[in-house]
């Protein structure tokens, strides 16, 4: 990638919050160097996130006009989003603002993972879809993993027959509505002998999980098609239109020339 007219630096603004985010952080300072400055925003979901290499910035933007106007006052000539797959409405924004502003964005959006041989999904269109299939599985006993995350509780609260092992990656400051739950507290990447581990010691009857793709969490599906539990596997969003990579390195790649 060139400099820029008088050798100032092109600024890029990844749409952060996953690892795939962080390896693209880590990956273009390294391949641009000081010929990119590398900010990565993040929700400010979590009070204590992984360290992240260049600039951070934490909080939502106020929507789609704060996020454009953030673009112009930073400078932005790039955006990356690499939200989560299910992050739908900050993709949104991202998409509007960048068309805006001008500003070239591209997205990076990790592969789904398909089902395999001893897989046994019941596939749900959205969180709610979820609860529902739950409350109509003929799946023996009540034990249910939840792994959609904090956001994605309430539709399981009107489920008082079933006792919920909920992960999270911090411990929730207040209660989360469920009327039998316990938390475990995890941040993947997890193991495939830990997560069958845990789905025994818990007796868990059945999974619940995003479409999320990605090393850090398929963990837990590999341990569920060994134990022949069921999944019920919510379905991703549909993307948001627009240049898109399923990798860091693609999306370095695609930087290399996109601001010349
Ligand atoms: P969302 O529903 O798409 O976005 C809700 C609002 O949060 C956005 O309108 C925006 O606020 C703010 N926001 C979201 N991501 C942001 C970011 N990277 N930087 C600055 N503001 C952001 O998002 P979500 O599903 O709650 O996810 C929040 C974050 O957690 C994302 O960064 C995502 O990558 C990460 N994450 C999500 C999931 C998941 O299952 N959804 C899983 C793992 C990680 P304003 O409108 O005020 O700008």
């Amino acid at each position: 990638m060139p400099d820029r007219e008088g050798g100032s630096r092109r600024r890029l603004l990844i749409l952060g919050g996953t690892p795939e985010a962080a390896r693209l952080a880590q990956g273009a300072i390294e391949r641009f160097k000081n010929r990119l400055e590398v900010i990565s925003s993040l929700a400010g979901r979590t009070a204590d996130p992984a360290p992240l290499p260049g600039t951070v910035r934490q909080g939502g933007f106020g929507g789609p006009g704060g996020l454009a106007d953030y673009l112009s006052e930073e400078k932005i000539d790039c955006v990356i989003d690499a939200t989560h797959p299910f992050a739908a409405q900050i993709s949104a924004h991202g998409r509007e603002a960048c068309e805006a502003k001008g500003v070239l964005r591209l997205m990076l959006l990790r592969p789904a993972w398909r089902r395999e041989g001893g897989d046994d999904w019941v596939e749900a269109s959205s969180i709610e879809d979820a609860a529902e299939a739950l409350k109509n599985s003929t799946a023996p006993g009540g034990r249910v993993f939840l792994t959609t995350g904090p956001g994605s509780l309430a539709p399981f609260a009107a489920l008082d027959d079933r006792r919920f092992l909920v992960r999270l990656i911090e411990a929730p400051k207040t209660p989360l509505g469920l009327s039998d739950y316990e938390t475990v507290i995890g941040r993947g990447p997890f193991t495939v002998a830990d997560e069958r581990a845990l789905m025994a010691e818990k007796r868990i009857d059945v999974l619940v999980s995003k479409l999320s793709g990605g090393g850090a969490t398929y963990p837990k599906i590999i341990a569920a098609r060994q134990l022949s539990l069921p999944v019920i596997m919510i379905r991703r969003p549909p993307p948001e239109p627009g240049m898109r990579v399923e990798t860091a390195e693609a999306a370095l790649d695609w930087l290399d020339g996109a601001l010349v």
